[in-house]
């Protein structure tokens, strides 16, 4: 006997049958999800000891030319075909040519490979066509976002076949078809794997000939872009109760194109989501027959839709929202910068004021970080990555800090953002803000479920490969498995927890650090949170196990530490890539205070709610001696960051840059732009006037305070910044009764399945 199989059956073997019982099953669908994706950075992070270097050599999301082309060119000529309050009060759609546009210009068939007519761009290509759209419309860059994300095409060139390759994706590229994706539905919102939208094997005529097909009934809801789809790639249960594809009656999740034209089914009418008119709505159909071979991926992935769609969603969800999110945060601080610059109250700009400055800052390092987290995951997409977990981070904390953004810009405007009408620039994001929330998951289940959930699962260095183990049939193999799992785990948590004591007893002083000058103290507190992470994460998964699954306020903290330690990784890996550039290191700064006072937050919010209360008071001893030490940014980090927005300046552009700011029909944005350099450029003249107490222009002409010359140049400053602070208002008689008459859900004719 070996000391190897002495320990197994001695040691191992009880903790093998403790760990059965203490970590639940895995059902078919949480196995599905869970293993969807792969993992990257992530799984660095989450091993408590990242390898900065490698980190710092992963190449920066870039272009080709074909693609900055494709900005410069399409998306700046769309992006002037467009008004948002056109679209969203007048028209309710996007003008007829604008559709003709986007299809023309193959705006839908951005992941499209050239081979089948598409552009085959870039994930960061994509997602800067979605960033610059959604600086000038909100309901076009969602148009857009929606056939180049979780679709048909995504799902035809993952799992579709030959044939079906051929047919549809051409027919996508080209506009010929309009797809949608037609998942949720009334009973099944969060839980899709609910629905209760069905489809019996059987045999049926379609066009002309007797084949086996599928007869689907279902009721959708919420479904972009079905309105005016022709293709739905429909999700359903399928049913095989005849037995004729030979296996069981119960078949499971499927994926299937569904023309749209098929007899039996009923779409076009609209929802109207946060009076965001993209289109959106429901879809049912009745008996409706299609043939197995629009199964996506035909009989070989029948069942196999849930795993299908999951890992679609995983790289399609790092692009889409982040994008559109980057964009309404990157906007926010640059127009509320402008604005809070070409106010006055109180005889000075509003921007002066610290407490104006206080919503500046986190507005400028907002925009910093989200574009920092969202060229990462582009950069780790483009190098052939699928990270379900960092995209799952992208959604959520993307669309969080665009809410934490508008609210800043919509409190600083003030009267200015509340009054509707075509001047007012940033009501529609407002209005749009919980959409982003709830869409492509919504923000409080993934943060609460599937982060830390996930994360602990999929990035833990060993316990997806103890879970795989617990699960072998083979008992043999799997308590030889477990074994070898088990002691590399054991290892690996002594060695972190000796780590993260050190480092945190040493405040952080000695983690390793790439040389970077003024940011390696940052590194060295990343590794001393990383640890930290890393042995609180294998406590709460050691104490509590299966129960974990409802602990989703503790998983969710936990999660947001793994969130703060990628967006805070971006951050320094930007300031990197741009070479290390002095006048952004306010914005690092900012950012990375902001991010150690989350962290240490949720460290120890973690801990006072860690049901052991020894393990906990252990833990907090070795892991946060002192307590909670960081309060985030100072005053004065806070000041220099709103200053970034009150001026010109290079940072101020980096920040923004790719936007939709040049003048167009109602581009009250550009009308901004003008009055504040307008003010900038004649700054030192008001300075002038002022020194010399002069307040009446005349006076100061008569006086040769003025010139002529100068006196017209402040005049058009007043005029510019006049046009901005005006807000619209209307004929009383034009605001009558809407003209929209809803039917409701239940007023649906929903056959039952
Ligand atoms: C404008 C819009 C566009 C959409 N586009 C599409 C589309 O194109 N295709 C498509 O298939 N679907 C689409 N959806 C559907 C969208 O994905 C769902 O709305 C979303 O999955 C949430 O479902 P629900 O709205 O029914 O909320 P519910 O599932 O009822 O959830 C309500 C709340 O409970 C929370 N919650 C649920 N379960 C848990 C849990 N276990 N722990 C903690 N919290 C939980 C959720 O986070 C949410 O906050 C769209 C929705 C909207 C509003």
């Amino acid at each position: 006997m070996t000391i190897k199989s002495i320990r197994r059956n001695l040691i191992t073997r009880p903790i093998f049958g403790l760990a059965q019982r203490a970590l639940p099953g895995l059902s078919k669908t949480e196995r599905e999800a869970l293993t969807a994706g792969d993992i990257w950075w992530d799984s660095d992070l989450f091993s408590g000891r990242p390898d900065w270097h490698k980190f710092l050599d992963t190449p920066p999301a870039a272009l080709s030319k074909a693609e900055q082309s494709f900005l410069d060119g399409p998306v700046r000529e769309l992006c002037g075909m467009l008004d948002e309050w056109e679209i969203n009060h007048t028209r309710g759609d996007l003008p007829e040519e604008v559709w003709e546009f986007l299809k023309r210009e193959k705006f839908f068939a951005m992941i499209i490979p050239k081979d089948y007519g598409g552009l085959e761009f870039s994930a960061f290509a994509n997602s800067e066509v979605v960033r610059t759209v959604a600086s000038r419309s909100l309901v076009a860059a969602v148009t857009v976002m929606v056939p180049n994300s979780l679709g048909p095409a995504e799902l035809l060139m993952q799992f579709g076949t030959q044939e079906q390759r051929d047919f549809w994706l051409p027919r996508l590229a080209d506009g010929r078809e309009l797809p949608c994706f037609a998942l949720t539905s009334t009973e099944a919102g969060s839980d899709a794997a609910s629905m209760v939208d069905r489809g019996v094997v059987c045999k049926g005529i379609f066009k002309g000939r007797e084949v086996i097909g599928i007869r689907l009934n279902w009721s959708k809801r919420y479904i972009t872009l079905g309105p005016v789809a022709t293709v739905l790639g429909l999700a359903f249960k399928l049913f095989d109760p005849d037995k004729l594809l030979g296996e069981g009656e119960v078949r499971g999740i499927t994926v299937a194109l569904v023309p749209t034209d098929l007899p039996g089914i009923e779409i076009g009418r609209r929802h109207l989501p946060a009076m965001q008119m993209f289109q959106n709505g429901p879809n049912q159909g009745h008996d409706v027959f299609i043939p197995l071979d629009l199964v996506i991926g035909g009989e070989a992935q029948v069942g196999k839709g849930w795993r299908m769609l999951m890992s679609a969603l995983a790289a399609g969800r790092g692009i889409s929202l982040p994008s559109l999110s980057a964009a309404a945060t990157a906007l926010c601080a640059r127009v509320t910068g402008s604005y809070a610059r070409i106010r006055k109250q109180f005889g000075i700009p509003i921007g002066h004021f610290e407490g104006i400055q206080e919503r500046l800052g986190p507005l400028a390092a907002n925009a910093y970080v989200l574009d920092a987290a969202r060229r990462l995951t582009c950069a780790g997409l483009d190098q052939g990555r699928n990270p379900s977990v960092i995209s799952a981070i992208m959604k959520v904390h993307a669309t969080y800090l665009m809410r934490d953004s508008i609210d800043h810009a919509m409190d600083v405007h003030a009267g200015k953002a509340v009054i509707d009408g075509p001047s007012n620039y940033l009501a529609d994001i407002y209005r749009a803000i919980p959409v982003g929330i709830t869409v492509e998951g919504a923000n409080i289940l993934t943060r609460s479920m599937i982060i830390f959930g996930q994360g602990a699962i999929r990035c833990h260095p060993w316990l997806l490969q103890e879970m795989l183990a617990l699960e072998e049939h083979d008992p043999q193999k799997a308590l030889e498995n477990f074994d070898a799992c088990f002691w590399a785990h054991v290892k690996h948590s002594i060695t972190t927890f000796f780590r993260a004591w050190f480092f945190s007893w040493t405040f952080g002083r000695f983690g390793s650090a790439p040389d970077t000058g003024r940011v390696k103290a940052y590194y060295r507190r990343l590794d001393r949170y990383a640890a930290a992470f890393a042995v609180l994460a294998d406590a709460t998964l050691l104490l509590l196990g299966g129960s974990l699954k409802r602990r989703e306020m503790l998983s969710a903290r936990l999660g947001d530490i793994l969130a703060e330690l990628f967006l805070l990784s971006a951050v320094l890996k930007r300031w990197h890539d741009e070479g290390q550039l002095e006048e952004d290191l306010m914005l690092v700064k900012f950012a990375m205070h902001r991010g150690f006072a989350v962290i240490e937050n949720r460290l120890r919010t973690v801990l006072a709610n860690l049901p052991q209360r020894l393990v906990a008071s252990v833990l907090q001893f070795i892991l946060m001696p002192l307590g909670v030490l960081e309060h985030g940014p100072s005053d004065q980090v806070v000041k220099r960051c709103a200053e970034i927005l009150l001026a010109p300046s290079a940072s101020r552009d980096r920040l923004t840059a790719g936007l939709f700011l040049t003048p167009a029909a109602n581009a009250n944005i550009a009308e901004l732009e003008q009055a504040f350099n307008l003010v900038c450029e004649t700054e030192s003249l008001r300075r002038r006037l002022h020194d010399a107490r002069c307040v009446d222009r005349h006076d100061a002409l008569a006086k040769g305070l003025l010139n002529e010359d100068e006196a017209a140049r402040l005049r058009e400053s007043d005029d510019a910044v006049a046009r901005v602070l005006a807000v619209d208002d209307f004929p009383a008689e034009e605001l009558g009764e809407s003209n929209f008459r809803p039917t409701t859900d239940t007023d649906d004719q929903r056959e039952s399945p």
